[in-house]
Order: structure tokens, then sequence, then C-alpha cells
């Protein structure tokens, strides 16, 4: 019997994990919240929350993970994803660069001669962003990025008046980059309502959970894994999380990159996401800042989670993953059946010129080559070969294409490959797709 005032459930040590972490830094008072705009100023040192949500919904949090502040640059990724919903990749890329400039945010990098901004996270960059948001008038263009922003944190938000118009009033540098963009085309028009569009954008309330789950949205393919919503059109996904590995903290990036190797973006209001396409999103809040606008505390838990967790995104986990689960050949193995001596004699014949590979999991690459490579470099090569496909959960884009491909080559030899037990369904469906659109 255990005791009568144990806990119901197990202590997960994931929350545990959270909850030291927490405490670990929580004593760290380095850096100074931002004041360079009136509003921010005023922002507590001492809030400090912390939240890990998986691509399945789950968050742990730690501190003050429900106490508000606004977005600023964790916007800008998001707004990009908007700018390349409406307009497309090739208009978006024509207005903006993705060349990590390595200077502070508000620096005024524009590439010589197109007055083109390097990126998407620096000032510049986001608001030619803001000016490609598409809507008929002010209202429509703000409710779609209101919306947007919505979307990944799983929630309606809304806008801190008081700091936009801190913003606004004090924005001077940025009206001066706006001026600027549009002096050199960039903005096609007064840069006043895409100024007021990223003053907006930047003033949106969040907390540390909604930031969490922004990132797990990045993480899950654009579906906000709470509540099943699509934030962003797929296709945009690698755009977004390239400029965030690239430039998304400011001019740390690189260090960034080498200690914690996790796409992610901070803001200058103490917010920090970071994403591990596929696993999980980070988010953190602790408004003091070191002297690159990131903030102190943050960068520090996401080293830890990243170091801790083992997620910097070049350790992926070292086995790619099997696919073969069996091979053998007809001379080997025999079914039960009864035969007549003649079909017997047969496979002892032909039986080693069939040959039968049973696949497991995902195939991609890293675990369909080797299936490939035994095939091409059998000798004598089968005649005739088997790919069951009863264990296989999955194939990506380019094991379908390949598979296609080794079709087409057992073709030229006027040998057969067979795929048994294929499920219905992507990416299957995708796979019948591609043989069929080579065998006519
Ligand atoms: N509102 C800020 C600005 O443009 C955003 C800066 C940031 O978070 O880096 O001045």
């Amino acid at each position: 019997m255990p005791p009568t005032d144990a806990p119901h459930h197990l202590d997960s040590p994931i929350q545990a994990f959270v909850d030291a972490l927490h405490a670990r830094f929580a004593g760290l008072t380095d850096g100074r919240v931002a004041d360079y705009i009136p509003e921010l100023a005023k922002a507590d040192a001492s809030k400090f929350g912390i939240a890990i949500a998986t691509v399945d919904g789950r968050v742990y949090e730690a501190g003050d993970t429900r106490a508000p502040f606004t977005i600023q640059s964790i916007s800008k990724p998001l707004v990009y994803g908007v700018a390349l919903e409406d307009c497309g990749a090739e208009r978006v890329r024509a207005s903006i660069g993705v060349e990590p400039s390595g200077d502070a945010f508000n620096s005024i990098s524009l590439e010589a001669g197109t007055g083109r901004p390097l990126n998407p996270m620096i000032n510049a960059g986001a608001i030619a962003t803001s000016s490609l948001v598409q809507g008929a008038d002010r209202d429509t263009r703000l409710a779609r990025v209101v919306g947007a922003l919505s979307a990944y944190a799983g929630r309606p938000l809304a806008i801190d008046e008081a700091v936009f118009e801190s913003e606004r009033s004090t924005g001077h540098r940025n009206r001066a980059i706006g001026h600027l963009l549009r002096n050199h085309g960039i903005l096609a028009d007064d840069p006043e309502p895409a100024l007021e569009l990223y003053f907006r954008q930047c003033s949106v309330v969040v907390d540390a959970r909604d930031l969490a789950l922004v990132a797990a949205t990045l993480a899950n393919g654009g579906v906000n894994p709470a509540t099943g919503q699509r934030a962003v059109a797929a296709e945009h996904l690698g755009a977004i999380l390239s400029v965030m590995t690239t430039c998304g903290m400011y001019d740390f990036a690189g260090e960034w990159v080498a200690r914690v190797g996790m796409p992610a973006k901070s803001g200058v209001g103490g917010g920090i996401v970071a994403v591990l396409p596929g696993q999980l999103g980070i988010g953190v809040y602790s408004p003091a800042l070191d002297a690159r606008g990131n903030s102190v505390r943050g960068v520090k838990v996401c080293e830890a989670i990243s170091a801790e967790l083992g997620l910097h995104f070049l350790q992926p986990p070292r086995v790619a993953g099997v696919a073969v689960r069996a091979r053998y050949d007809g001379a080997q193995v025999r079914s039960k059946r009864r035969r007549t001596g003649a079909e017997a004699a047969l496979l002892d014949r032909h039986g080693a010129s069939i040959v039968v590979h049973e696949l497991q999991g995902d195939l991609r690459f890293a675990t369909l080559e080797p299936v490939i490579r035994a095939l091409s470099e059998d000798t004598p090569a089968p005649a005739f070969a088997v790919l069951d496909f009863k264990r296989v959960a999955h194939a990506d884009a380019a094991a379908v294409r390949l598979l296609a491909r080794l079709v087409e080559a057992f073709g030229r030899r006027g040998a057969h490959l067979v795929f048994s037990r294929v499920r219905r369904g992507s990416p299957f469906d995708a796979l019948a797709a591609e043989v069929d659109a080579h065998h006519v």
C-alpha cells in the first residue's frame, strides 16, 4: 500500500528538469531591461518563465509563464511567413535578402546598389516584410497579421496600445529606415502604413507559454499542436526556419548556432523562441537583456536545454534507422505450400534470383540507400526482387522518387521489382503515381 498522501501519478522527470532549470537560473540577475522605448523600461526584471511544448501539444512550464509581455522581434519570422503566403517566395526575395548581416537589429544594412535589406530579421527587412502583407485596407492587413500570430499561439492575441504608442512616438530610427526603403523603391508607397503595421505587430502581447506553442507550431510543420489549426503553409516553413537559424539572434547568431543549435528568435521584450523541427518548441521570458539585446536568462536556459536534452540540430540521433528488417532469397525460404516436383525443381533452379527485402520504419535517403545499394551491387543481379512494405510507416518525397527510379532501372534490364503489401494513402499513393507516370 502506498502512503495515503502519495500523489496519484509519477513525478515526471521532464517537469522536474524544467523546475530545476528555473531554480538554477532564477538567481542570475545580469543584464538590463530595454529602455530605448519608454514603455519597455517598465518591465519587471525579476519575471522569469520557461515553457517547453511538444509537437503533440503537451506543455511543461515553470515560473512566470503567464506573465504578459510584448512579442517584439519574435513577430518578424511569423510575419515573414504571412508575406510569403500573400506574395509568394519570388516576390518576397526580390525585396528582402536572406544573408545574415552580423549587425544589430536596428542597423541600416541595405545591399549596396539595390537598397534591398539583407534579411527579414533586421528592422529594415522586417519593415519591408510588413509592407508585403496583403489586404484592402490597414485594418484588414492588421487583422491578417494578428490572426496569423494568434493561430501560432492557439488563442486570440491582442495589442498593448501603450507599447504601440510608445513605439510609434519614439521610432524615429525605424521611420528613417522606412524612408530609405522608400527611396530605393523597396517600399512602393508612403512608408507610414508599413511602419504602423510593424509597430503594431511588435506590440502584440504574449506569454512564455504562447511562445512555446508558437515554436511547437513551427516544429510541427506549421500546425498548432494544441488546436490543430494551421498557422502557415508548410511550403514556407523552410524559409522561415532558415532565416531564424542564420539571423534570429541579432549579432549573436553564429555563437547561438554553435552553443544551442536551434532556429530561434529573440525580442527586446525579453522573449526567446527556439525550435527543434519535429520535436519541440521552447518559449522563455526574462526581460533583462545582454548587450546584444538577447534575454540573459533566456540564452542560458536554451543552452542548458539543448545540452541536457541533446537537441543541437547538427547532432541528430546517430543511427539513421534501419530499413531492412530481413532479406532472403527464394532458395532459402519456401512457403509451406505443397508443390509438384516440377515446381520445386524450378524453385531450386531459379530461387536464388528472387530476392525479398522486408522493409520497416521510415524510408528516406539514409534508410533507403542501403536497400538500393544491395539491389544494385548484388551479383548476379536479381531477376526478380520484392520489397515488402508491410512495416513501412512513412516514405518521404525523395524516397518515393528514388523508388520510382529503381523500378525503371530494373525495367531497363528486363528484370522485375515488385512492391508488396503497400498501404493505401499518402505517401504511397504518390509512389504509385510516380511509378505510373514513368511507365506509360
Ligand atoms: N520594437 C522594436 C524596434 O523595432 C523591435 C526590436 C526588437 O525586438 O528587436 O525598435
